[in-house]
């Protein structure tokens, strides 16, 4: 399986950054190495001092297909999760600066703690899901799906023209604003429409 990522697709989240607004979906990958299950601890590695915290809505590809059109895409995710983008940010800055690649700012081991699945099914509009992140049990960030600068149907039609998506690839889906920093000893919760889905601590 492949983890695929959209960066900038929260309007709000690309203001914090101060990054332009892109014409097309900013995407990335991270090796399945970054997966972290089960609400596992985090371990905060010593390469890096400022990785960040990035709630993302996660859709987990049920249907082998390429050039999917948008029209169509819902027949090829089934099932929902919240994920974080763990996100070394001095490594990405500095990586930003030269217009060299993400690859380990954003692909290190544990760089993607992710819950369990949710059918979509249980929900009437993907497009309509609320979702947050709580550290320490303060609530940092707050994102609802209708604010995707591209919807889930628009990515994976995108996606799939460069990528083959496969059944258990992941789509992690861009973060609302409210990203900053974690430290060890913090608790992160994640909420998907206030229900909770991750409980982890970094150690
Ligand atoms: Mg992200």
């Amino acid at each position: 399986m492949k983890i695929i990522c959209v960066g900038r697709n929260y309007a709000d989240h690309i203001a914090e950054l101060a990054n332009e607004r892109p014409d097309e979906p900013v995407i990335f990958t991270k090796p399945d190495t970054a997966l972290l299950r089960n609400n596992e601890d985090f371990y905060y590695p010593a390469y890096t001092q400022d990785i960040h915290h990035e709630i993302e809505l996660v859709v987990r590809i049920c249907k082998e297909g390429k050039y999917i059109d948008a029209e169509f895409a819902d027949r090829y995710y089934d099932q929902l999760a919240l994920g974080i983008d763990f996100t070394a940010r001095d490594l990405q800055n500095k990586a930003k600066a030269k217009g060299l690649p993400w690859a380990i700012a954003k692909g290190f081991n544990g760089s993607a703690p992710l819950s369990d699945f949710v059918s979509v099914t249980q929900f009437k509009d993907i497009q309509q899901l609320s979702f947050r992140l709580d550290v320490n049990g303060i609530t940092k960030q707050t994102g609802h799906t209708r604010d995707m600068l591209w919807r889930v149907s628009e990515l994976v039609a995108y996606i799939s023209q460069f990528f083959t998506l496969k059944v258990g690839d992941l789509i992690f889906t861009g973060t609302p604003q409210g990203v900053g920093p974690v430290q060890i000893e913090d608790r992160l919760e994640g909420y998907l429409e206030g229900q909770k889905m991750l409980d982890f601590v970094v150690k």
